[in-house]
């Protein structure tokens, strides 16, 4: 995409995503009088769902100078980073980026799940305080956290993997031959969660803490089964203001653009 987004008379707003709540917004925003709606992708998925208003970019913007410039160059009013809760490293350019521009942000970030009655977390702050878990146990894992860190498991000689990604990893991650791959897309439902876990005797889920409904099916399969799950704590996220929803991100949006008049 080279030009701005050509609205008349509108705003125009970037929305960082990779996530449902980015493309809800944007369609929300391109909805707006007053709005015109970016949604930035990384460009990692193959056929990502499309907004059915508002403009689509894709691939990295090149660092925060290569953010700062486009930022300026579409005289983009506001930004809202909609990007997944792990993909922490974005969040932190498009602040230093906002920052620079004085531009107003917002992280619209869904609530995190919370243990429930039941459930047996442990809670970890990497992948590889994951795998240093498993170590030498025998265990049955069912590791759900896409390509981050696969390689972090090769020295646990005796547990065995079950790994779900919905694109298969990179080249020059190496996924054991005994270990097993599993390509799907969520939503994933508790039924067939606990189904798949109960058929191939998953003794510990790993797990990032996505929040939502859409994953987690395996959250409440694992407490069904009584199983433990390692979960992977959250990144650090720069200051400022967080929503949790759509609703309030879009109200937040149409107040910045009204406070910084067209
Ligand atoms: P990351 O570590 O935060 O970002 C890595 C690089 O990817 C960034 O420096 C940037 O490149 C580019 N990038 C990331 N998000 C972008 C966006 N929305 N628009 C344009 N460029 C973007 O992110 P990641 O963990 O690799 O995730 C990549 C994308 O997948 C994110 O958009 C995220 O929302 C989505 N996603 C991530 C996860 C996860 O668990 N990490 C799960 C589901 C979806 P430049 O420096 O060149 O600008």
């Amino acid at each position: 995409m080279s030009e701005p987004a050509s609205r008349p008379g509108s705003a125009v707003v970037l929305i960082l995503g990779g996530t449902p709540e980015a493309l809800d917004l944007t369609e929300a925003a391109a909805g707006q009088p007053g709005l015109a709606p970016i949604l930035s992708l990384a460009g990692r998925t193959w056929a990502p769902r499309q907004p059915a208003g508002g403009l689509v970019r894709s691939g990295g913007f090149g660092g925060v100078d290569g953010l700062e410039a486009f930022l300026a160059r579409h005289r983009v009013r506001a930004l809202v980073d909609a990007t997944h809760p792990y993909a922490a490293g974005m969040g932190w350019q498009a602040a230093e980026a906002c920052e620079r521009l004085r531009l107003p942000r917002l992280r619209l970030e869904r609530a995190a799940w919370t243990p429930q009655a039941g459930d047996r977390w442990l809670p970890v702050d990497t992948m590889a305080a994951a795998a240093d878990w498993i170590g030498a146990r025998a265990e049955n894992v069912f590791l759900t956290t896409g390509h981050l860190g696969l390689d972090q498991f090769a020295r646990c000689p005796n547990a065995w993997f079950l790994v779900r990604a919905i694109s298969p990893p990179a080249t020059g991650i190496d996924v054991p031959a005994r270990w097993s791959l599993v390509l799907a897309r969520g939503p994933f439902h508790r039924a067939a969660e606990q189904a798949l876990m109960h058929s191939r005797e998953i003794t510990v889920l790993v797990s990032k803490n996505s929040g939502g409904t859409g994953t987690y099916g395996k959250i409440e399969a694992a407490r069904a089964l009584e199983r433990p799950v390692l979960m992977l704590v959250r990144p650090a996220r720069p200051d400022g203001p967080v929503v949790p929803g759509v609703s309030e991100a879009l109200a937040w949006l149409r107040r910045s653009v009204a406070w910084s008049g067209l």
